[in-house]
């Protein structure tokens, strides 16, 4: 078929899923699937790709697609086409939105609030040594949770946080106002944030603004025995802070689903300390089926010249 194709572009992930989910829901375009062995490969003629689906491609696959009309991120992230330097300027980015993806990561953060706000790890240790012992139960309404990012993510978990009671604050670029969260926002309002939370969750796209923003100073600006969720990226973190302030006990616990390099390196530090808990970035994996509810939606928009949505900002990066 010509004209109209979709490349996939992800070495890394499984194109059956993708395959059979754009059959159904985009009959009506070619369904390709790029690979750097030229025997493997199945661009055929790059003239006839408008659309790519990517997760981090390649340097310069992209810019061998003349007639590319928009390139899909396969994640709500977009910092994994940041490797790619030779990416088209002037074709626009969109990022997913998923009622699958932001389901499951509201799920992974009540999941572990929760752990943390019943002391569930300590429960665990007693189990382990055989002890019968009740600690005072925690009243969720005195429980200060905070969350950075107040997007399609940190919003969905903010809005289930504060059903279950919870006292909740994010922290975003522009100004907010939520019925239910405490909203603060920019530079000047993250050490108030910071202050009033004890169970930080991370949220945030990674862009040069968010790099290395759980540090020494975020960790000291919270109450001692405070609690680290981060689900957004291994470089929001810097590690070694994060050591040292779970050996202080500025920070009693972490969990991580993220990290600089994945998977986790076997010798990294973070596999065997007994404060953290690690997941192999899997708080939310992309579902293919309704993904492509999102991917159809913005094609068929933009094949009857009605605006794509989610397209991402160059100026943020998100
Ligand atoms: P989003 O809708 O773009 O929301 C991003 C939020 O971060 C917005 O509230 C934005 O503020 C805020 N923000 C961005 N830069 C900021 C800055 N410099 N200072 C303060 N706030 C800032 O993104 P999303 O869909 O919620 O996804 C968030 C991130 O989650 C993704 O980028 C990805 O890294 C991560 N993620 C992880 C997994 C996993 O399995 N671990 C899965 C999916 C996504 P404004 O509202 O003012 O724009």
């Amino acid at each position: 078929m010509a004209g109209k194709a979709l490349l996939f572009v992800a070495p890394s992930d499984k194109t059956d899923p993708w395959r059979e989910a754009c059959a159904e829901k985009l009959p009506d375009h070619d369904f390709r699937i790029w690979s750097a062995d030229p025997a493997k490969d199945g661009t055929g003629d790059a003239a006839d790709v408008h659309y790519a689906l990517v997760w981090k491609p390649p340097v310069g696959v992209l810019a061998g697609l003349p007639n590319l009309k928009a390139i899909f991120s396969l994640g709500a992230g977009v910092d994994h086409l940041n490797t790619d330097t030779a990416l088209p300027k002037n074709v626009p980015v969109v990022r997913l939105v998923d009622r699958c993806l932001t389901q499951g990561m509201s799920e992974y953060v009540l999941y572990w609030v929760i752990h943390y706000h019943r002391k569930m790890g300590v429960y665990r240790k007693f189990h382990e040594a055989g002890t019968w012992k009740q600690m005072r139960q925690a009243d969720a309404e005195a429980r200060r949770v905070g969350i950075l990012g107040l997007g399609e993510l940190g919003g969905d978990a903010a809005g289930k946080l504060a059903m279950m009671h919870y006292q909740v604050a994010g922290w975003s670029r522009r100004e907010k106002n939520i019925p239910g969260i405490e909203c603060f926002h920019g530079p000047d309002q993250l050490v108030p944030f910071l202050n009033r939370t004890e169970i930080l969750i991370c949220l945030l796209p990674l862009t040069d603004g968010t790099r290395g923003i759980l540090n020494a100073a975020a960790f000291g600006a919270m109450p001692k025995g405070s609690f680290l969720i981060n689900c957004a990226r291994g470089g929001h973190l810097v590690d070694a802070d994060l050591l040292a302030a779970l050996d202080s006990g500025q920070i009693e616990g972490a969990t991580l689903d993220v990290f600089h390099t994945e998977p986790l390196p076997e010798a990294h530090p973070f596999w065997t300390h007994p404060k953290i808990n690690i997941t192999p970035h899997a708080a939310s994996l992309t579902v293919a089926s309704s993904s492509l509810d999102w991917i159809s939606m913005n094609v068929r928009n933009l094949e009857a010249g009605r605006p794509l949505q989610g397209i991402v900002d160059p100026a943020t990066g998100y």
